[in-house]
């Protein structure tokens, strides 16, 4: 048993379909602990880094459109890290397999999932395959200072001259 964290989104399909709470009940009975949570528009400089591993994939373009939100027309997704012991495969069970037409019934993606006419697994959440992806897709979609805890070694940076919005 090893503690680990995970990154899960509730994609865009999740979000119009209103299934957050839904998914967030069930993913509850882990009795894993959030350590981050934030809405983000996804960009598609962070649609592509996120599915890299799948850029030679024919459904790749339509992919990026999935979860950017152009396709159900939100622009949101909500991304969350849940740590604990065997967080990896906990929420993977819970999840379900990637195509959720073989995806067992009661879990996530077997109960809300759908595949479209284009051939896109609209499969309502993601969730981390591995320690090693967990790792890179935390550090993707979150900057150190808004997780909980120090997860992964962190550095200090000295920015001049870096403007950002504030409330006015
Ligand atoms: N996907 C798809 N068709 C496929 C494989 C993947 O539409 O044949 C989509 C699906 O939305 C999936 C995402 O691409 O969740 C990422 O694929 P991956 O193989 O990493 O599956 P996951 O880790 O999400 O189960
Ligand atoms: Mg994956």
């Amino acid at each position: 048993m090893a503690l680990e964290q995970t990154l899960v989104l509730v994609k865009p399909d999740g979000l119009v379909k209103s299934l957050t709470g839904n998914i967030l009940s069930r993913l509850s009975e882990t009795k894993l602990v959030i350590i981050a949570s934030k809405v983000v528009r996804v960009s598609e400089h962070l649609a592509k880094q996120h599915y890299k591993h799948l850029s030679d994939k024919p459904f790749f373009d339509e992919l990026v459109k999935y979860i950017m939100g152009d396709v159900h027309k939100t622009h949101r997704v909500l991304a969350l890290v849940y740590q604990g012991e065997d967080a990896i495969a906990k929420v993977r069970d819970i999840v379900g397999d990637t195509n959720p037409e073989k995806a067992n019934p009661v879990s996530i993606r077997g109960a809300y999932g759908r595949i479209t006419t284009t051939g896109v697994f609209e499969n309502v959440v993601h969730a981390s395959s591995s320690t090693e992806d967990a790792e890179q897709e935390i550090k993707l979609w979150f900057k150190p200072e808004e997780v909980v805890g120090d997860i992964y070694p962190t550095r200090t940076v000295v920015r001049e001259k870096v403007s950002e919005k504030d409330w006015a």
